[in-house]
């Protein structure tokens, strides 16, 4: 592991992975300065008890590189073209994400990386992986961009087997030597292109993953893009590109078959091409996206030599995490569907999907993204629309284009409040049978701390709707 004892580490951020990032070089042994553009209330108190453990924390100034710094080690705030960057470059300093310094202090005969990264479906792929594991007798945990520091997790001294490992693009650019046993991009979409500067750089940080792989690249057979980046790839002599389908799988992917999760990359029994997994009903949602998610968590479980009976035991102890097209309730023959994590338009096409009369409460911080398509391919399952947030113009727009015939309600509203307005005119607008679904499509910190209080406030809202006959589950 990496001896970071007496060098000079200046970490960028003093949010949820810096202050953890900083307590970590501290107790290291590293002399530590965190610097923070902002010096709000939080981070000053922040700021205090760091002092109090003796790390030097630098309020006000985020832009000019503490003199002798050895080391930045920086956040996913912070875009990369960032002055402190450029100045590190300058200075001929390395910049480690949190997942590098993660990667440069594991220890001897650290357990392996299964990683997942793309654009939507990292969370759920990464605890169906872990589930599979799990029920594999492996000691394994979830974590990463999941809300699971790696650079605590590392230190924890805790006898892993594998991780499986949720990287995000931000983290995948500013880890360079990361090298995970095997790794799947599920889907690559147009999202954070104002960090990324562009889409060319999105799918480059997220082909990182498949760097120095020793098993399996697996990629989405339903997304060229994403057997683009294992082709491009730079990985160890052996490892194979193994592709999920949703179709009848050929040889080297896993697919369907008749309602059944087959495997004809990995089977290690000469008598059979092919090896089935599980059923599509042990896949909770059995929605077609988290189908996909499925069978790339069994592709990278079966790289890493789990047998069948643990993919699909697995599966079946999976549950999905809250705001993830989770029903709330149905009231008057209406139902309610909290799909908050939905923050980006190819998330929204694959929610909206799974319903045929959706009345969509859209729109929040675009991130830069196009909502065309989207519009585009959903239009005949809209009964109308409800717009709040910050870019709902953006959306209006798209709509006026590709579903002028689709009733749109703008709130023109970007409080908190806007939530229970919105529920209460998607409700007058829905009909027995149809779908009151959030899918912002967008990112929730115009109006909300973040997705999960938009979720919550969204179910509130629904559970103090007034109603006729009683609310059933
Ligand atoms: P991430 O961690 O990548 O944000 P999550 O597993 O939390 O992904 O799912 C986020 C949202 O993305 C879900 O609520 C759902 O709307 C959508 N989603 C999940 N899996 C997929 C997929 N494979 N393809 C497209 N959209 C998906």
């Amino acid at each position: 592991a990496e001896d970071l004892a007496g060098q000079h580490v200046t970490v960028a951020g003093l949010g949820v992975s810096g202050v953890p990032a900083a307590r970590a070089l501290h107790a290291l042994g590293a002399r530590v300065t965190v610097v923070n553009g902002g010096d709000g209330e939080r981070e000053r108190g922040e700021a205090a008890a760091l002092s109090n453990l003796g790390v030097t924390v630098r309020l006000g100034d985020g832009e000019t590189l503490p003199p002798g710094t050895d080391l930045v080690v920086t956040t996913p705030g912070w875009k990369p073209a960032a002055p402190l960057f450029t100045a590190a470059a300058a200075a001929r300093v390395p910049v480690w994400g949190d997942v590098e310094l993660a990667w440069r202090l594991r220890g001897p005969g650290a357990a392996d990386w299964l990683a997942v990264t793309g654009t939507n479906g990292k969370t759920t792929t990464v605890r169906m992986l872990a589930a599979i594991l799990t029920a594999a007798g492996l000691r394994t945990a979830a974590v990463g961009n999941i809300g699971v520091s790696l650079v605590e997790t590392v230190l924890s001294g805790e006898p892993y087997d594998v991780l499986a490992v949720e990287l995000s693009s931000y983290q995948l650019h500013w880890a360079p030597s990361v090298r995970p046993h095997s790794a799947a991009v599920l889907n690559l979409a147009p999202d954070h292109l104002d960090w990324h500067g562009s889409m060319a750089g999105y799918a480059a940080d997220k082909g990182r993953v498949y760097t120095g792989n020793r098993v399996a690249c697996v990629y989405n057979t339903a997304d060229p893009a994403t057997e683009d980046l294992v082709r491009a790839a730079d990985v160890e002599e052996g490892c194979r590109a193994i592709g999920f389908t949703l179709g009848p799988p050929a040889p080297s992917q896993l697919g369907l078959v008749d309602g059944l999760l087959i495997d004809r990359a990995f089977v290690a029994d000469r008598r059979g091409s092919a090896q089935e997994l599980a059923g599509t009903t042990d896949v909770d949602p059995p929605a077609p996206h988290n189908i996909a998610n499925a069978l790339a968590a069994a592709a990278l479980a079966r790289a890493y030599g789990v047998p069948p009976g643990a993919v699909r035991d697995g599966l079946r102890a999976f549950r999905p995490d809250a705001h993830r097209i989770t029903h709330i309730a149905t009231v008057d023959g209406i139902g309610y569907v909290d799909d908050s994590k939905a923050t980006n338009p190819h998330a929204t096409a694959a929610s909206l999907a799974a319903y045929d009369h959706v009345v969509w409460i859209a729109g929040g911080l675009a991130k830069g993204a196009d909502f065309d398509d989207l519009v585009a391919g959903a239009a005949g399952r809209l009964r109308a629309v409800v717009l709040i947030g910050a870019d709902r113009a953006l959306i209006a727009d798209a709509l006026r284009r590709h579903a002028p015939e689709v009733p749109v309600v703008d709130l023109e509203r970007t409080d908190t409040g806007a939530m229970a307005a919105a529920v209460g005119a998607a409700t007058e607008l829905a009909l027995p049978g149809d779908t009151v679904l959030l899918a912002p499509a967008c990112a929730s910190m115009d109006m909300f701390t973040n997705y999960g209080m938009r979720g919550d406030v969204f179910a509130a809202a629904v559970r103090a709707l007034p109603s006729q006959a009683s609310p059933s589950q």
